[in-house]
């Protein structure tokens, strides 16, 4: 039987898991203990699984598959943050990043999720848009970069803790909101108690201002941190940088964020890459402080990592602190990213699609 035909484990939840061992004859129990297996210790070849009967682990071997992502390469920044370049089952290519918390040792890593292969809103200064759009991701590839990272981080650093990846950000190539659904189930899986059980107030969405996707979440019952990347406080120049905007435009996007917080009661980030001589003016300031500042939200302020085919600058650091300050002046809550992985493309805006 070919991999086609064979029944994808990564992705069924653990009841899901539990059904389809009944359903091969098994107690249920085993569905859990394979489960485990994959999610907690990072196995995806049956014949690893110890505990699981030989004949089982035959009888799994033909009309099953395990999929994770499989790692073709990376980088190492300065930093230590990492970009993983993946390839999934039917050959396409993403890139994923972990960055570390902070420069000891002992530190934990937050992980940048893709959720598309490409990304189809084509923000104007990102390198992602730019490279075209070919597909979303289905949550057990969502899910499957997080194991994919995690193995790879314990077995280069040779750390064994289940824990060294503490946070997930959906933030790498893709809009998330455009792939809701499966967005959405991944995340369920990342939390999942007999799994990876991850924190839920560990788990950013950023959305380019998918208003849709935005009521939707406001929904849910997840307390994960939601992320508006807002990049400009006029439409004019947000139809230019982040053409998402034509189809939403910031009244509309504005409300969607007001309601999310009436109903979940949870603070927003916005997120405002900074572009030299195009978003940093005192008037932009002025702008952004007036729509922003009956949200409560938090303002994190991005200096734009520079993208060799494409025309923006980076500010520099007195333009990032003259704006900084403005803002805060204004009564802001504001902070500054940390520069991570520039040297690798690895930052905000910098991965793309790699072709084989
Ligand atoms: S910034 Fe995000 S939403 Fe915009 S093109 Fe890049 S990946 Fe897509």
């Amino acid at each position: 039987m070919n991999m086609i035909n064979r029944t994808q484990l990564l992705g069924m939840s653990c009841k899901q898991m539990e059904e389809f061992l009944v359903d091969m004859g098994q107690p249920r129990y085993r569905g859990r203990q394979i489960y485990k297996w994959i999610y907690q210790k990072d196995v995806n070849s049956f014949h690893d699984m110890t505990d699981i009967p030989r004949s089982l682990r035959q009888q799994l071997d033909e009309n099953a598959s395990i999929a994770i992502p499989r790692v073709l390469k990376q980088r190492v920044s300065k930093d230590g943050t990492r970009k993983f370049l993946m390839e999934l089952e039917d050959r396409k290519r993403i890139e994923t990043v972990v960055i570390p918390q902070s420069g000891n040792r002992d530190t934990s890593y937050s992980l940048c999720i893709s959720t598309q292969v490409g990304c189809p809103v084509g923000c104007a200064f990102c390198a992602t848009g730019s490279s075209g759009y070919q597909r979303s991701l289905q949550s057990h590839e969502m899910a499957g970069q997080f194991l994919s990272s995690r193995r790879e981080l314990k077995r280069r650093l040779k750390r064994n803790e289940d824990n060294i990846i503490s946070n997930v950000v959906y933030m790498g190539m893709g809009e998330p909101f455009f792939n809701y659904d499966q967005v959405i189930d991944s995340v369920y899986l990342l939390i999942e108690y007999n799994g990876i059980n991850l924190g839920q107030r560990h788990i950013t969405i950023s959305t380019s201002g998918e208003v849709k996707g935005i009521k939707r979440l406001a929904q849910e019952k997840l307390q994960v941190t939601l992320a508006v990347s807002l990049h400009a406080a006029y439409d004019q120049l947000r139809d230019r940088l982040v053409p998402l905007n034509r189809k939403y435009p910031l009244g509309e996007l504005l409300e969607a964020v007001e309601y999310y917080i009436s109903r979940t009661n949870r603070r927003v980030t916005f997120e405002y890459i900074m572009l030299d001589d195009v978003n940093l003016s005192r008037d932009d300031a002025d702008k952004l402080i007036h729509i922003t500042k009956p949200l409560l939200a938090n303002i994190n302020l991005i200096p734009y990592n520079e993208v060799e085919t494409l025309p923006f600058k980076r500010p520099s650091s007195n333009k990032v602190w003259q704006f900084y300050h403005w803002l805060a002046e204004g009564g802001l809550n504001v902070t500054i990213r940390e520069e991570r992985g520039g040297d690798i493309e690895a930052a905000c805006g910098q991965l793309c699609i790699k072709e084989r």
